[in-house]
């Protein structure tokens, strides 16, 4: 089995309103859909960078395409391991185009293996309860936003948090007031480690499931210090790219935050995967904000691996969907159980 095509398309979709967090606010989502094809099978893959967190843009993963196209032309899409040695040795980076190419690979071999990727991947889970996210914003924002998360079937909100510590604090508790649902915080490495502790410590009151990445993702000793002083599991998310970091995080967090645009795809996503759980480390599956290509390929991931949490509501604020291929019911993710990454076109 031959590649015969790789094409792509950049999409530019409106949010239905700003998306807040720590270092920014954005309006609109910028990506860009891959199709892998071969003779016989079509496979999909999508590209969403967040210059922030994966060092690279749109632009540079269209360039990251253009380069790696005539290498991948007439290769045997099966052999996944070899084409991504050969993308890391041809370009330092650009994670989000080198994911793009990986989610298209494995939706081709699940086809051809005729089972949905997520059985490809081990199989381990059926669906899995996603958390939907609350943005950075007033007391009566926060409340209005986790309302409407609630109405709409969430079991677990992610509250994002490390601007303001004292708002914070009561954004948390007032939601915390409304509803018996499980909380999560994530501060974006908004805060000192100080604060950190003091934010938290306050909160664990508030039944709090874990907190993502409160301090600076370059901050690896601190995380075990905040990590030894509160009673909050601790989960890395921007200190944590690849598997290298993984072993460099190993006894100084609860778990890891994998998100195949940071690792580059689902290849290396599992070996991050393996590491993690040989190291008792708890494992969560985020995303960036994505189609619903790349919450699939998340999702199929996620359920493959049997992941301890998920963050995969990417596609939420999105004002078109594009593409099909998850479905969220009652505070759950499903896939389609179709065979490889079930996404298609709408
Ligand atoms: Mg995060």
């Amino acid at each position: 089995m031959n590649i015969v095509s790789l094409k792509w398309d950049v999409l530019e979709i409106p949010l239905k309103k700003p998306f807040r967090i720590t270092y920014e606010t954005i309006d609109k989502y910028r990506g860009v859909i891959v199709k892998i094809c071969t003779e016989e099978y079509c496979g999909y893959g999508e590209a969403a960078p967040a210059p922030r967190i994966t060092g690279d843009t749109v632009e540079s993963t269209v360039a990251a395409l253009h380069r790696f196209k005539p290498l991948i032309i007439t290769k045997d899409p099966v052999k996944i391991g070899k084409i991504v040695e050969m993308m890391n040795s041809s370009i330092v980076g650009s994670p989000s185009a080198k994911a793009a190419i990986d989610f298209a690979l494995f939706d081709i071999l699940a086809q051809k293996a005729d089972v949905p990727l997520k059985d490809l991947l081990g199989g381990r889970k059926e669906r899995i309860e996603t958390s939907l996210t609350v943005d950075i914003g007033s007391l009566e924002y926060t409340l209005k936003s986790a309302r409407k998360l609630l109405d709409a079937g969430a079991k677990v909100l992610k509250v994002k948090i490390g601007l303001n510590p004292q708002e914070d604090i009561e954004r948390v508790r007032a939601i915390r007031n409304i509803t018996d649902a499980k909380i999560r915080v994530d501060g974006n490495q908004g805060y000192s480690l100080k604060r950190a502790i003091r934010v938290l410590k306050e909160m664990e009151k508030y039944e709090i499931e874990f907190a993502e990445q409160p301090i600076p993702a370059s901050e690896i000793d601190n995380l075990k210090i905040l990590r030894e002083s509160v009673d909050i599991p601790i989960i890395a998310d921007e200190s944590v790219h690849n598997s290298l970091d993984v072993l460099r995080l190993i006894g100084k967090v609860d778990g890891i935050n994998i998100k195949l645009m940071k690792s580059g795809g689902i290849y290396e996503a599992m070996r991050m995967a393996s590491i993690a759980r040989a190291a008792g480390m708890r494992i969560m599956v985020g995303c960036m904000i994505e189609t619903q290509v790349g919450i699939a390929a998340g999702t199929h991931f996620a359920l493959g691996i049997g992941a301890d949490y998920a963050d995969l509501d990417g596609y939420w604020d999105l004002t078109e969907q594009p593409y099909e291929g998850v479905e969220f019911r009652d505070g759950y993710n499903y896939v389609s159980d179709k065979s490889g990454l079930g996404v298609v076109p709408k």
